[in-house]
């Protein structure tokens, strides 16, 4: 197997990354950092969306798994104990026949953005953001061609299924399942009185669906895909949609999503 590690570069993670790559090389794995089958992410889920980011254009042929190193690690299903049983289980060796890799698929969001640096197209596991440099932002949304509300207010968070569970949430929306293939318009600090007025809670639309935003005046605009952010002043159109493409997740053994969000959000102590 060919893998790669991206890691989030601080003294725990780049240790267990030598340690990874000691046990892979012991195991017969080949190290390949430009067409790796499997990426492996140490550290957060930060980590993972730097990870998604680098091998955007292999998509079609990677897996990724991921080790977490203290943080949340929403993404990341093995514990830093756990390394060396990880590798076995990628290795394939010590494998009962029962345990082979299952790759779980997630949705993603396909973006394509029209502006002053032309048109760029992109994809996001967690979301998307557009806010307003100067203060607040307005922009006209449109569903499926039609106009749909005027937005005012300090911005619109567009979040993936797995992406539910991070900004999304913070600002009222509702975590989805990622094996509902949706995107979801959450609205942040929207402006609504006599005057204004926005739908005022999250949206939900299925793939076939997609959704217009064209801001309304030249206003300088900061948009953000995952953890990059991008200086947007003469913004025409961003069209998104649920991406024809899904990313890969390699799971050695189950792991719920259910499970995730309450480990994440709940803990174990409480029944
Ligand atoms: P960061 O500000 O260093 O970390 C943001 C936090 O979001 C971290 O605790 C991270 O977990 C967690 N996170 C990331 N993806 C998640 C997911 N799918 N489900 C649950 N939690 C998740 O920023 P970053 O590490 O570069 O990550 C960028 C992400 O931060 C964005 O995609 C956005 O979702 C999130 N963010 C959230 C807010 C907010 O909630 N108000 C504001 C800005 C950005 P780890 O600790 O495991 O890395």
């Amino acid at each position: 197997m060919r893998y790669n590690v991206q890691n989030r570069n601080d003294e725990i993670s780049n240790q267990l990354t030598a340690n990874f790559h000691r046990l892979a090389a012991d195991r017969g794995m080949k190290f390949d950092e430009e067409a790796p089958e499997v990426v492996v992410s140490i550290g957060g889920d930060g980590t993972m969306l730097h990870a998604f980011h680098k091998y955007s254009d292999q998509l079609d042929r990677i897996s990724f798994v991921g080790v977490h190193t203290g943080h949340l690690g929403f993404y990341a299903d093995w514990q830093a104990d756990e390394l060396e049983q990880l590798v076995n289980l990628m290795a394939g060796t010590k494998l009962p026949d029962s345990i082979t890799p299952r790759i779980v698929q997630y949705p993603l969001i396909e973006l394509e953005i029209v502006s002053e640096h032309g048109l760029e197209k992109y994809q996001v596991l967690n979301e998307f953001t557009l806010k307003g440099v100067d203060g607040t932002l307005v922009a006209q949304i449109d569903i499926n061609d039609q106009i749909f509300e005027m937005f005012r207010g300090d911005g619109i968070c567009i979040s993936t299924p797995s992406g539910s569970t991070a900004y999304n949430k913070s600002v009222g929306g509702a975590l989805i399942h990622p094996s509902i293939e949706a995107l979801q318009i959450a609205e942040i600090a929207s402006i609504n009185n006599r005057v204004y007025r926005t739908l005022g809670s999250s949206l939900i639309l299925p793939k076939h669906h997609h959704c217009d935003i064209y801001s309304s005046k030249t206003q300088r605009l900061i948009l953000s895909l995952d953890h990059l952010t991008i200086a947007v002043d003469q913004l025409q159109s961003i069209r998104c949609a649920v991406s024809a493409q899904k990313v890969s997740f390699a799971r050695f053994r189950p792991f719920p999503f259910w499970n995730r969000v309450k480990q994440a959000f709940i803990g174990q102590g409480f029944q």
